[in-house]
């Protein structure tokens, strides 16, 4: 598709949530960004990255301008956008609308759609202009942190000199709330909390609705020992699963 391809590795077939939304768009008055993705501007366009099903796609500067503007209900077929202030002819432009929305990236929404003036245009490029790097920057999709490194287990491979009586480098929760808006600002889409085990930090859950009420993506190492009902129950209403290693269950570690 011209403008937006999934980044090599990751899978491109539409889902057949997305083929429903397919069926949905002919009748549908208006396109909009997909509530479930984010976008990260970059010196080549931007990257989308949308949760479920997990996928990164690389936009070209077409598609980038065309997907932020599309942060409100656009008409499906606006005839002539005055998109020439990005640098874009109308042909560019249609094509872009055409490739995100085949990637479910601009999906249908029944709403009064509002036309694209020059106003919105100005806007745009505004912002495309204080977002997007000069130049490559290497900037982490996904990011570790290490908030509690206290642990109830004793493994002898520990990557972190864990155990009961670890230097748990507690920093203040309000602390790592902040570093969190910090990475969101950067741009980094996922947050992982590594340990020790982590629940058994007291902020760990504070810290887990901070991420995700961010839209980012979350995810937690834990050796699955202590799970009791009120925190199984915590985790499901977060929506958050867990992965048991198995080398955390033999014996002798
Ligand atoms: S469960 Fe993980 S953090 Fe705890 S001691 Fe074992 S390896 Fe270290």
């Amino acid at each position: 598709m011209p403008g937006a391809k999934a980044v090599p590795g990751i899978p491109g077939r539409l889902s057949s949530t997305c083929e429903q939304q397919g069926q949905e768009m002919k009748s549908a008055n208006a396109l909009i960004k997909s509530p479930s993705i984010r976008v990260r501007c970059e010196h080549f366009g931007a990257l989308a990255w949308q949760t479920s099903p997990r996928r990164i796609y690389r936009l070209d500067a077409a598609a980038a301008a065309a997907l932020l503007l599309h942060d409100q209900p656009r008409p499906e077929d606006q005839q002539a956008p005055p998109v020439a202030g990005l640098g874009l002819t109308g042909e560019a432009w249609h094509q872009a609308v055409a490739g995100l929305r085949d990637q479910s990236l601009l999906v249908p929404v029944h709403a009064a759609p509002a036309g694209i003036t020059a106003e919105d245009v100005r806007a745009a490029r505004h912002v495309l202009d204080s977002d997007t790097p000069r130049c490559a920057v290497l900037k982490p999709l996904w990011v570790h942190i290490q908030p509690f490194t206290r642990c109830n287990q004793h493994c002898i491979h520990c990557y972190c000199h864990g155990g009961p009586k670890a230097d748990p480098f507690l920093l203040p929760v309000g602390t790592w709330l902040a570093i969190i808006g910090q990475l969101d600002d950067y741009g980094v889409f996922d947050v992982y909390v590594t340990g020790g085990e982590s629940l058994l930090y007291d902020g760990f859950f504070t810290i887990a609705e901070e991420i995700l009420s961010r839209g980012m993506g979350f995810g937690v190492s834990t050796n699955a020992t202590i799970l009791p009902e009120r925190t199984l129950a915590q985790l499901r209403d977060l929506r958050i699963g867990t992965e048991i290693g198995r080398a955390s269950c033999r014996e002798r570690v």
